[in-house]
């Protein structure tokens, strides 16, 4: 069985509204309008496929921000229901979620999930010890919270290695999210990681259409091949970059 997770942030009319406000995550803010259709292609092709798959959609949506109360509302309205991977350290701050709206997402169905304490830009480069913080805190504050157990993550920046696959599971995570476009999941030991399709706010309806039926997975998986290479290459002006970005 394959798991197609989507990876969104935030859906808004105005990205100052919402979410870390830089230039890159623009890319990545969509109106309602455009999630709305989104839903629709997704629940049309649902239909068209009818029993004749076993694929799982997953919608997921990282940072946290306020604008996860209306994708919600969204969702709730077609009867989906998504992950949403909270910054820990933005709870109850300008353009993020509240502990309670936390709380009213879980109760309508939502599953909530860590997205580390501070949103570190480049996880991987973290030394184990600072990435059990991250996961350990984040993990606590939404139990905290919710006043139930915190069972998966996403990772901030979507950059992995294999330290923060190996904390997350020392931590107690069972499912990890990363941004690799792999839809088959994959294990580390008791940890399942699931990769996932970041859907720009530039694709266009057929384009969407096409990630959903996996039309261009090798190209996707391609592109992301050659980023990371690129980004290994310019490691150091990447590094400055990256934490330049959320401070
Ligand atoms: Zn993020």
């Amino acid at each position: 069985m394959k798991k197609i997770a989507l990876l969104y942030h935030e859906v808004v009319d105005d990205f100052k509204e919402s979410g870390f406000q830089n230039n890159d995550n623009l890319a990545y803010m969509h109106s309602t309008e455009v999630f709305e259709k989104h839903i629709s292609i997704y629940k049309d092709l649902i239909e068209k496929q009818n029993a004749t798959t076993t694929n799982e959609y997953l919608f997921t949506f990282d940072d946290g921000g306020i604008s996860n109360l209306r994708s919600a509302k969204i969702l709730e309205k077609n009867d989906l229901r998504g992950y949403y991977f909270i910054t820990t350290k933005f709870i109850d701050t300008k353009g993020f979620l509240s502990k309670e709206d936390i709380i009213n997402i879980h109760k309508n169905g939502h599953t909530i999930g860590s997205h580390s304490h501070t949103h570190p830009m480049i996880f991987r480069t973290l030394s184990k010890n600072h990435m059990i913080e991250e996961w350990k805190k984040s993990k606590n504050i939404l139990e905290e919270i919710l006043g139930e157990e915190i069972l998966s993550c996403s990772i901030p920046g979507g950059d992995s290695d294999e330290k923060t696959y190996e904390t997350a599971k020392e931590v107690g995570y069972k499912y990890i999210f990363d941004s690799e476009p792999i839809v088959t999941p994959r294990k580390f030991d008791t940890l399942e990681i699931i990769g996932r399709l970041s859907i720009k706010a530039s694709v266009s309806d057929q384009e969407f259409l096409e990630i959903l039926e996996l039309k261009n997975l090798s190209s996707l998986q391609r592109k992301r091949k050659i980023k990371g290479m690129i980004k290994k290459m310019i490691f150091p002006i990447h590094q400055y970059m990256q934490n330049k970005k959320n401070g």
